[in-house]
């Protein structure tokens, strides 16, 4: 059973963005790429982990401090805890199976 629900949005900014229970996808064929939907539920994870709502301010807040720091989106984005454990995880579509709770601390 899927635990989790995917939604077609052409105009997102991402290929991807996962909203707890939703990921959305920019384009339809996404929802079938391995790499992209393993991305999108680490992230799901992540914010289950957190009860939700805290993942969105430490998700802002680290993305704000980052702005601060690096002075530019792409970095900044790129280096937010959470997206780091993702990206750095996305190809390996095992990886939810053996994570650990809370493991983008480790990143
Ligand atoms: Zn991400």
């Amino acid at each position: 059973m899927r635990w989790y629900f995917i939604i077609h949005l052409p105009f997102l900014s991402y290929a991807g963005m996962a909203i707890y229970p939703f990921i959305f996808v920019k384009k339809k064929h996404y929802a079938k790429d391995k790499y992209i939907m393993n991305h999108e539920k680490i992230h799901l994870i992540q914010q289950l982990e957190m009860l939700i709502l805290p993942f969105y301010v430490a998700y802002i807040g680290h993305y704000l401090w980052n702005l601060v720091y690096y002075r530019n989106h792409n970095e900044a984005y790129r280096n937010i805890i959470f997206e780091r454990e993702a990206y750095y995880r996305d190809d390996d579509l095992d990886y939810l199976k053996k994570r650990r709770f809370w493991a983008f601390l480790w990143y």
